[in-house]
């Protein structure tokens, strides 16, 4: 079946940059787009939807979620706006609860936030496992992502477990060993938090480098909450993003931009921590290429909502509205690796969100407010 979207009044194609069509229309048939161009002349479709004026952009690309948990922090966050730090300690009290929770539990929980996402606009989000730390754990969470996502990230080495306290080299060899084995078929990509109290940079690449020889693609939880050797060693190993970006020297930031590997920032995770936002102007100016996501958790950003981030990216980072804009889309499928997401051409996945406002600048001049009228996904209007 075809539907053609017609009467666009700003279409944001990405292509090139942020490709901007007026006036325009997009057929869709099946799961790809098919047909790109003005809306006079819109071939013949099976159906219509009528945009009346308003954008219509590629849905956005949420690349950096941890959907697999039980419970929440609504107290540690509470504790933290009364002036308490974040350590990432936190994580602990999650894991807990993760481990306690059933199969449909942690199904229902994490299907409920990608739900709330696709509401707001997202029509792909990765999901990290790390609340499970045990072999067979972590290859749940994996394998309940898998049922959910195509993105799913083994991240074993969220945290060290309180029962390898004071042991982490042998945690780090578990998760490069038995648990990655257990982990490995539910897996596309791998990660780690790369931190100091989390894993160092050597303990980093000897996870990465096992991960990597099982086939899977690599991203890095890297310079979050301090300076460190995450974002070069992300370079270096050919990862696919380096994720945080909050605390760069000059090294850091020209070997981002002279490699293809995607500076994903997460503002919701300064938003929620209080912690002072990374710098995406000094990113964007050396020409690094520089995605949005959420970074979706219970502990450090409880929000699924990548138009606030763009407004956050807008108001807090210095970046303009059509950067922020390309970020959340075709800057999340390039740090997932998609060429077909994030792009409205044809031969692109049909995912296309509708807003109820004239421009894509509303998402950031308008935040907080629910501009989303109607989602394609996979050409199926929700
Ligand atoms: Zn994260």
């Amino acid at each position: 079946m075809s539907l053609a979207v017609t009467n666009i009044g700003e279409l944001v194609t990405n292509d090139p940059h942020l490709g901007i069509v007026h006036d325009a229309a997009v057929v869709v048939d099946g799961d790809r787009i098919v047909w790109v161009g003005p809306s006079s002349r819109t071939p013949a479709a099976d159906s219509r939807l009528d945009a009346d004026g308003a954008a219509v952009l590629p849905g956005f690309v949420d690349s950096h979620a941890h959907l697999i948990f039980a419970g929440d922090r609504a107290a540690e966050f509470g504790a933290r706006m009364a002036g308490a730090a974040y350590t990432g300690g936190g994580i602990r009290t999650t894991v807990a609860a993760t481990r306690a929770a059933s199969d449909d539990e942690l199904r229902r929980n994490a299907r409920r936030l990608v739900g709330e996402a696709l509401r707001q606009g997202t029509t792909t989000i990765e999901i990290k496992s790390g609340y499970g730390l045990t072999v067979t754990e972590e290859a749940r969470s994996l394998r309940l992502a898998a049922e959910i996502v195509e993105d799913t990230t083994y991240l074993g080495a969220h945290v060290v477990p309180a029962e390898y306290a004071g042991r982490a080299d042998d945690y780090v060899d578990l998760v490069r060993g038995e648990m990655l084995d257990a982990a490995a078929p539910y897996a596309t990509w791998a990660d780690v938090f790369c931190e100091r109290g989390a894993f160092d940079g050597d303990q980093a690449r000897a996870i990465l480098t096992a991960a990597a020889a099982r086939g899977l693609g690599l991203r890095l939880h890297a310079n979050q909450l301090g300076p460190g050797p995450g974002v070069r060693l992300a370079v270096e190993l050919g990862a696919a993003s380096a994720d945080h970006c909050t605390h760069l020297d000059d090294a850091d930031v020209d070997a981002l931009a002279s490699s293809d590997t995607v500076a994903t920032l997460l503002p919701g995770a300064e938003f929620s921590t209080r912690s002072p936002y990374p710098d995406a102007r000094r990113l964007l100016d050396a020409g690094a290429t520089v995605a949005l996501a959420t970074d979706c958790n219970p502990g450090s950003s409880y929000t699924s909502s990548m138009p606030f981030c763009i407004a956050l990216a807008v108001r807090e980072m210095r970046m303009t509205p059509a950067e922020a804009v390309f970020a959340a889309t075709a800057g999340g499928a390039a740090a997932l690796r998609r060429t077909d997401l994030g792009i409205v051409r044809a031969g692109a996945r049909a995912d296309l969100i509708v807003l109820d406002a004239p421009s894509h600048l509303h998402l950031a001049y308008r935040p907080g407010v629910p501009l989303i009228r109607t989602i394609l996904h996979d050409g199926v209007p929700q």
